[in-house]
C-alpha cells in the first residue's frame, strides 16, 4: 500500500486526479477543497457531504496536516510571526502585517536560501531544501486558524485578503510548488484570492520568469537594489549569472501585454552603497518608460551584518529624485522590527546536511 497522500498538497487539477484515481466523481474534489481551505478542517469525518465508506476510506489513505507552530510573537503594531517545523527538524517564518485595509501574509517558499544575498540573513543560514505545496499553502490555512478567520461563520470580511511570497527562500528556484500553491490562493474553491493580491518577490531568475507570465499572472515584484552590474553582482550574486540588462528584459516581456500593472522593483536602502542621488538617477535612467512602481525598502539589520540602513533623509531625497523622474515610488513601512519579522530578518532554522546543502549555490554559480 502506498503512503498516505497530504490533501494539503494537493492543488484543484492534482485533486480530481486523486478522487477519480479513487474511482470517485470529480465534484469530490471540489467538497474535499472546500471542507479542507474554505472551513479549515482536517478531519475527514467532520465533511458530512461525504459518504461514510468513503470519509473511512480516506482515513485509511489520506491526511491534512499544516506546519507545526513552535511560537508566535506578536509585535507592538499588530504583526504576527509564527515559528513553524516540520518533522525533519527545520523550521521557517511566516509573518502577519495586518493594516487599516488589508491584512497580508507574508509566506516562505524555502528552508533558508541559496542566493546569499549580502544584507539578507536569510541567506547567511544556508539552503536546505525546497517546501512542499502543504508546506507552502499550509501557511495559510495556518495563519487563517491563528487570526480566527475559521471561527467566523460567514467567513466575511477576510482577515488574510493579500498573500506576498516574500518571506524565506526564492520562490522562483521552487517554481512548481510555489504556482501549485498560488493556484489554491488564487482558486476560488480554497482562498479565492483576486491575482491581483498575489505577490511573488524573486532576486532575478530569468529564466523562471518566462515560466511564470506562462504559468500564472500574479504579481511580480523584483528585488533590483541596484542599477549597475557591478554593484548587483556584490548585493546579490545570482546577478552575475543574469545580469541587469537581461533582467529588466525578463520585466519587460512579464509586464507586456498584462491588463494592469503587475511590476514593482524593490530596492533596500543601504547607507552609503547604493543610497546617493547618482544611484538615484542611474535607477531612473533605467527604469525610464516602464509600466512599474519602485519600493524603497529601509535596511533591517541583523547580527553581524555590515550595512547599516540610510538615514531618513536620504531615503526622501532618493525618492524625491525617482518622482521627478516620473516613477511611482513609495518606502515601505518597516513592520514587526521588534519581533525580527520585519523583510530580511526571518532565519527560521536550517538542519545542515553536510556539504549539500552548498551545492545548490554551487550550481547556481558554475555556469556563468
Ligand atoms: N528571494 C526573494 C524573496 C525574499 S526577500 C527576493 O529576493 O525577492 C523579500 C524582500 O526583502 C526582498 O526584496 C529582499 O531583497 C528584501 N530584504 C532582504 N534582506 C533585507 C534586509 N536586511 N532589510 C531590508 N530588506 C531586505
Amino acid at each position: 500500500m502506498s503512503t498516505p497522500a497530504n490533501l494539503l498538497d494537493l492543488d484543484r487539477p492534482s485533486m480530481e486526479a486523486f478522487f477519480e484515481g479513487l474511482g470517485q466523481k470529480r465534484f469530490r474534489a471540489s467538497q474535499v477543497l472546500k471542507w479542507i481551505h474554505q472551513m479549515g478542517l482536517h478531519e475527514f469525518d467532520q465533511m458530512t457531504n461525504l459518504s461514510k465508506p468513503l470519509r473511512g476510506q480516506l482515513n485509511t489513505i489520506a491526511y491534512v496536516k499544516a506546519p507545526d507552530v513552535v511560537t508566535e510573537q506578536i509585535s507592538n503594531d499588530g504583526t504576527r510571526k509564527w515559528f513553524l517545523s516540520f518533522p525533519d527538524g527545520n523550521c521557517i517564518e511566516t509573518v502577519f502585517i495586518p493594516e487599516d485595509d488589508r491584512g497580508t501574509l507574508c509566506v516562505s517558499s524555502q528552508v533558508g536560501c541559496p542566493l546569499d544575498c549580502s544584507f539578507c540573513s536569510t541567506g547567511k543560514q544556508g539552503f536546505n531544501r525546497n517546501l512542499s505545496v502543504a508546506e507552502i499553502i499550509g501557511q495559510l490555512w495556518l495563519a487563517n486558524h491563528a487570526l480566527g478567520h475559521y471561527r467566523n461563520a460567514n467567513k466575511e470580511p477576510r482577515i488574510v485578503t493579500n498573500v506576498v511570497m516574500m518571506g524565506m527562500g526564492e520562490p522562483l528556484l521552487n517554481f512548481d510548488n510555489v504556482v501549485k500553491a498560488m493556484n489554491l490562493m488564487m482558486d476560488d474553491l480554497a482562498y479565492g484570492l483576486s491575482k491581483r493580491r498575489v505577490t511573488l518577490s524573486t532576486a532575478g531568475v530569468v529564466p523562471a520568469i518566462d515560466r511564470l507570465k506562462e504559468a500564472s499572472s500574479v504579481n511580480l515584484a523584483v528585488s533590483l537594489h541596484a542599477a549597475n552590474d557591478r554593484l548587483r553582482n556584490e548585493l546579490v550574486p545570482l546577478n552575475r549569472k543574469y545580469p541587469v540588462r537581461d533582467l529588466i528584459a525578463a520585466c519587460k516581456r512579464y509586464a507586456e501585454g498584462q491588463t494592469r500593472d503587475v511590476l514593482t522593483f524593490e530596492y533596500v536602502m543601504l547607507a552609503d552603497i547604493n543610497d546617493s542621488p547618482a544611484h538615484a538617477r542611474e535607477l531612473a535612467r533605467l527604469l525610464n518608460g516602464f509600466p512599474a512602481k519602485v519600493n524603497l525598502i529601509p535596511f533591517n539589520k541583523f547580527p553581524q551584518t555590515i550595512y547599516r540602513r540610510s538615514s531618513q533623509e536620504t531615503i526622501d531625497r532618493f525618492r524625491d529624485i525617482l518622482l521627478d523622474a516620473g516613477l511611482r515610488t513609495i518606502t515601505r513601512k518597516t513592520r514587526g522590527e521588534d519581533i525580527d519579522a520585519a523583510c530580511g530578518q526571518l532565519v527560521g532554522r536550517v538542519v545542515p546536511r553536510g556539504k549539500n546543502h552548498l551545492l545548490h549555490r554551487v550550481t547556481l554559480e558554475a555556469d556563468e
